[in-house]
């Protein structure tokens, strides 16, 4: 493999998602040298390959518009390990019998030895996000306090920050990806919004499901949701929108939402916000530059204890190795693949435990929607938490018909 030589910045981000993006942007306004390395494909000049790609996708399902394929050539899952950056699929992920098989990394792309698959995805070029689905909840003060109001959950820590302290950036993030929401509807288990805030768009307006919900759950009393064990019982759960990145009106040059619910896997008119659109903005400040097919393959850490480069695989053309020095790093690449590159990063054994690991936490306790398989109660929060938040997902089977069951009566 030829090498390239160094190139030389002020900020190196690796992974050129959600995170990656806004973070470049920032940084181009700021007149910094920023490189992105990211793994996956270069961002097309408009949607029409990944629109094609989907249309005539066999199974629809998020990642079908993005490369690497679904499927190979022969029409099986591909393998991920014959592919320059390969990921996850939703179809890879099912138990074995269906299409792919969770426990077989030929086919998952992940390894995972626990009883329960963890089976999200995520995506290549512009990250997970591409094929998102808009939902741009904000914490409530009570998430970061997690450990002082669940004493009896040992793996629970209180953020060293609290709510007050995002509350003015939540407003910046919400302007670059457009939120349509409602402050008065959004402000609810001590959610504040600060004086005059107003969400850039007026909210989305309820779907005739939202509004048959909420109607069902007036006509419940309280007896028939015990099983829910809740501490607030659902019938008195308000259905509220929720604040979602697409256009409820034209912003920024893009179009109003047209409501034909394709948001994943893709939104066809670019009324659901992805993040091209900031990395375009970014490299138009003229000091962005990124480096897709790039990944980013060893994190090297000099003598003094601080990151001296960050070592990259190039597969454009033929394959060529390279590296990067910055005065400051953003490893930017999502939950799954952040940790896998620092523990990879072992500096010839002097960060054997891989870099920025002193807690031994890196890798450890990853979350995602963790869904209850008796009750298809979210998992991510505890059940009275949840409930509070109507974070109630009717998502199994079994769970998908009981309240509506009687709504159908
Ligand atoms: C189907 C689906 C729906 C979702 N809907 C929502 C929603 O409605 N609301 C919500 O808040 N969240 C949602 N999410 C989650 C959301 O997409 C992720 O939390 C978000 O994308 C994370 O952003 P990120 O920038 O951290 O990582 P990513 O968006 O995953 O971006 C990471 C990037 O880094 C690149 N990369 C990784 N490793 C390397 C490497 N070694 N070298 C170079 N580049 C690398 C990847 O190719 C990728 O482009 C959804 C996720 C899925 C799968
Ligand atoms: S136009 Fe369709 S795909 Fe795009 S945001 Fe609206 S509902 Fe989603």
């Amino acid at each position: 493999m030829a090498a390239e030589s160094c190139i030389e910045c002020d900020v190196a981000i690796v992974g050129a998602g959600f995170a990656g993006a806004l973070i470049a942007n920032e940084l181009g306004k700021a007149r910094k040298k920023v490189i992105v390395l990211e793994a996956g494909d270069r961002v097309p000049p408009n949607i029409n390959d990944y629109m094609k790609r989907f249309y005539k996708a066999t199974a629809k399902v998020p990642e079908s518009p993005y490369t690497p394929e679904v499927f190979d050539a022969a029409g099986s899952l591909t393998d991920p390990s014959k592919v320059n950056a390969g990921r996850p699929t939703v179809l890879s992920l099912l138990p074995k019998g269906g299409f792919g098989d969770w426990t077989d990394p030929k086919q998952s792309y992940l390894i995972q030895k626990g009883p329960r698959p963890f089976a999200s995805t995520y995506d290549r070029v512009a990250g997970g996000t591409s094929h998102w689905l808009g939902t741009c909840l904000r914490f409530v003060p009570a998430d970061f306090k997690m450990k002082t109001n669940y004493p009896s959950v040992p793996q629970f820590v209180d953020w060293p920050i609290g709510y007050d302290d995002v509350n003015p950036w939540y407003g910046k993030a919400e302007e670059e990806l457009g939120v349509s929401a409602d402050v008065e509807e959004q402000k609810y288990l001590g959610i504040q919004f600060p004086a005059s805030y107003r969400y850039p768009m007026p909210k989305i307006p309820s779907s005739l499901v939202d509004l048959a919900v909420a109607d069902a759950l007036k006509s419940l009393s309280a007896d028939e949701t015990k099983f829910l064990e809740m501490e607030t019982p659902p019938t008195q759960i308000r259905v509220r929108n929720l604040p979602a990145a697409r256009n409820s009106q034209p912003y920024k040059n893009r179009r109003a939402c047209a409501g034909n619910t394709n948001c994943i896997p893709i939104c066809p008119i670019q009324a659901k916000y992805d993040p091209t659109i900031t990395l375009n903005d970014a490299t138009s400040t003229g000091f962005v530059q990124i480096m897709d097919r790039t990944v980013a393959s060893d994190i090297v850490v000099g003598e003094n204890g601080r990151i001296s480069q960050v070592n990259f695989i190039r597969y454009a053309g033929p394959k060529t190795s390279g590296c990067v020095k910055a005065k400051i790093y953003v490893i930017a690449a999502n939950g799954i693949e952040t940790p896998r590159l620092l523990l990879m990063s072992k500096n010839g054994g002097r960060t054997a435990n891989g870099v920025a690991n002193s807690s031994d936490m890196v890798g450890r306790n990853l979350m995602d929607h963790g869904l209850d398989a008796d009750t298809g109660i979210s998992l991510s929060r505890p059940a009275d938490h949840v409930g509070h938040r109507g974070f109630v997902r009717w998502t199994v089977p079994q769970q998908a018909g009981r309240i509506p069951y009687r709504y159908r009566q």
